[in-house]
């Protein structure tokens, strides 16, 4: 498939070779010094080697910031701004993965507005305006999986490991150059944590109650893509039909879940922020048993996505026993235990959980108890 072009939520150039255009775009743009935004990991690899010569041999003046840890901090943030300006820079780039691309937005912010990180916190009684000067911002994902690149957020944590949201709709990416070759050099283990991610978005954005039929649309072909190709991406991470698919789900979930996600993701948080598990591993370990508590307040969706899926069995058991087979055939744990984790941090996910503001979007409300029981489940 050659490169297509969408115009939905932002531009995207879509398919195997967009990341080749970003130099043009840029020209044509009047942008003439970008800074890359990257994390340690990606600017080791040949697919940043690559973006950072195809804009200097076409004659564009290119810094690369890497100094992203893989749960953002604000220090991050502050770091690049300094780049930003050491390199007198006009433009942000961001490759890679949620992280990158996330302190990508917030640089770009910054790079522009006064102050400080915090004082543009989401729904923070006087925080400051964010306006259209933030710096000029175009993404590369090379994960399929937070789909933030075609995200109006960027999440970034505190000093207390506490996870702060800015959100803008001037933080969406000007163009997003959406290229399955880019995420080819994920190993075979974060294909498969950042898939179940993808497709975690797209179950609970849709399992979600709230009435927004165009995120419903989004969402349930986002969990057919994922059904049809998240083992072959693991198993044959060269599949670019696979990997294109996986993508595209990726950035599906993302635009679905502006109708919110649910009580899956509050565990994820809690595990994340308790022992600092992988987002889209946690979310993998727990879907199936999470989502066992919606099955009396959103069965019907959930045994429809098993028709989509195309299950012989069409129930919402028939769902759940589909998750199991794919976790096992993508190579992550059943459960909590048997990854590892001890029973002795049921206490505390469960008040990380409970306090995690996601699950107020869930089919039914949670309630201390329920999340004692889900992770007694997903301990068993
Ligand atoms: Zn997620």
């Amino acid at each position: 498939m050659s490169v297509v072009e969408f115009s939905f939520p932002t531009t995207i150039r879509f398919g195997t070779g967009a990341a080749g255009e970003v130099a043009p775009q840029l020209i044509e743009a009047g942008l003439a010094r970008p800074l890359i935004v990257t994390d340690p990991g990606v600017s080791a690899l040949p697919i940043h080697a690559r973006l950072a010569e195809s804009l200097q041999s076409a004659g564009l003046a290119v810094a690369t910031f890497d100094g992203i840890r893989s749960n953002p901090v604000i220090d991050n943030v502050s770091a690049g701004v300094g780049s930003f300006r050491d390199h007198e820079a006009d433009c942000v780039v961001g490759l890679g993965g949620g992280a990158a691309l996330d302190v990508a937005k917030a640089i770009a912010l910054m790079a522009t507005h006064p102050g400080e990180l915090l004082d543009y916190e989401d729904e923070v009684p006087g925080a400051r305006p964010i306006d259209h000067t933030v710096a000029p911002l175009f993404a590369l994902p090379t994960t399929a999986g937070t789909g933030s690149e075609v995200g109006r957020s960027a999440v970034i944590s505190d000093e207390h490991h506490i996870k702060r949201i800015i959100y803008s709709p001037h933080l969406l990416p000007r163009v997003v150059f959406a290229d399955p070759l880019l995420t080819a050099d994920l190993p075979a283990h974060l294909t498969a944590a950042t898939g179940l991610d993808a497709l975690t978005h797209n179950v609970e954005a849709y399992l979600s109650p709230h009435f927004h039929p165009m995120c419903d649309g989004i969402a349930v072909e986002g969990v057919r893509l994922c059904a049809a190709n998240l083992e072959s991406a693991v198993a044959d991470g060269t599949d670019m039909e696979a990997r294109s698919a996986m993508l595209m789900a990726s950035m599906m979930g993302a635009v679905a879940f502006q109708k919110g996600l649910g009580l899956v993701h509050s565990c994820a948080h809690a595990l994340g922020t308790a022992v600092d598990l992988h987002h889209g591993l946690a979310n993998g370990l727990m879907i199936d048993h999470a989502l066992r508590f919606n099955i009396d307040s959103a069965g019907e969706k959930m045994a429809h996505l098993a028709t989509v899926i195309g299950l012989s069995d069409q129930s919402a058991e028939g769902f759940l026993a589909w998750l199991v087979a794919l976790k096992r055939g993508v190579g992550v744990a059943a459960d909590l235990s048997e990854h590892g984790l001890d029973p002795g941090l049921t206490d505390e996910l469960v008040g990380l959980a409970l306090a995690d503001p996601c699950h107020a979007n869930n089919p039914a409300p949670v309630t201390e108890a329920d999340f004692v029981e889900v992770f007694g489940r997903a301990f068993s």
